[in-house]
């Protein structure tokens, strides 16, 4: 596999989460419904007169431990791992209804939401999909990090980290298809070093973490359970990264590399590459030769879900 679905795609119905933002704390209820072909994912304040923020790059504000949007002021913070999930289980069109400013954390996966848009279904729409076909190499260097984008078939992601101990240095490449998403990506945790906690709970930056969403590193370890994956802390890097390209508006077709990255350096990239108009052009996902598509077509609204999301 690895080809993504040739036709656009949404929620066959709606889900409901409820929780508290991971910064601020919040209490938050989030609603996804689904939404017309060509609309893109639309965050709407209802605790704001539903106020609509387009996840797009040109919205991105402030990044430094999650990323935020923000249009004339109104924020919607920590977007990362909903967009992952919704680009790594195929969905183009969503609106996200939330009544606080920061999205819930839930379990501090992406795996949550994965769990969920196969349980609503995913219904295929009547128009074609479009990627985001990289033509020409666009990097960020900062020191140390980097992140690079290039031309390339699929959507591939190579990740460096290097972090302190116990983390130290982890790298992965993932080949990204609904598939390989749910399973190696979507479960891996965000994670904080219990060093930190006293700084970042005076910065009020952490306000909602706890030992139920987030992995909490002591000098020797995790100190609340076993890991999901041995490498889980490169893996949920892949999976902020992922979200964080999701800016771009399309699903990429190309190759990144990042070593050392994070959410300004992800969102850095998108700036230059929405920008840079000769490194990119727009292009219909091809229709797969297995998988004719009356035969495809045939399937949508079937309420099969996973079964049509891998159907291309
Ligand atoms: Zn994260």
């Amino acid at each position: 596999m690895g080809q993504p679905a040739h036709m656009e795609q949404t929620l066959a119905a709606p889900l409901e989460f409820s929780g508290i933002g991971l910064h601020s704390g919040a209490p938050v209820t989030m609603r996804l419904l689904p939404a017309p072909a060509g609309s893109g994912i639309v965050f709407r304040r209802t605790d704001l007169d539903n106020f609509e923020i387009a996840a797009t790059g040109r919205n991105v504000a402030k990044v430094s431990y999650a990323t935020s949007l923000m249009r004339q002021g109104v924020l919607i913070s920590t977007t990362e791992h909903l967009l992952s999930a919704f680009i790594g289980s195929g969905l183009d069109n969503a609106i996200v209804e939330i009544d606080n400013l920061e999205l819930p954390i839930l379990d501090g996966s992406a795996l949550p939401y994965v769990e969920a848009f196969q349980r609503a279904g995913i219904r295929e729409q009547r128009r074609r999909r479009e990627v985001l076909r990289i033509l020409q190499p666009v990097e960020v260097r900062e020191g140390e990090k980097f992140i690079g984008v290039y031309p390339g078939s699929g959507y591939r992601i190579e990740y460096t980290i290097d972090f302190p101990a116990p983390i130290g240095r982890q790298k992965t490449r993932v080949d990204l298809a609904a598939e390989t998403y749910g399973t190696e990506i979507a479960p891996a945790r965000t994670f904080g070093y219990k060093s930190d906690e006293k700084k970042l709970r005076d910065m009020g930056l952490i306000r909602g973490a706890g030992p139920e969403n987030a992995i909490v590193l002591g000098a020797s370890g995790p100190e609340n359970g076993p890991l999901r994956f041995p490498d889980e802390y490169v893996r949920h890097k892949v999976l902020d990264l992922v979200g964080d390209l999701a800016l771009a508006g399309r699903r990429l077709e190309g190759h990144v590399v990042a070593m050392r990255a994070g959410h300004a350096m992800h969102t850095a990239l998108v700036s230059r590459l929405l920008k840079d108009r000769a490194a990119w052009e727009l292009a219909h996902v091809p229709v797969a030769s297995a998988a004719p598509a009356s035969e495809a077509r045939s399937e949508a609204g079937s309420g099969l879900g996973h079964a049509a999301m891998a159907g291309a």
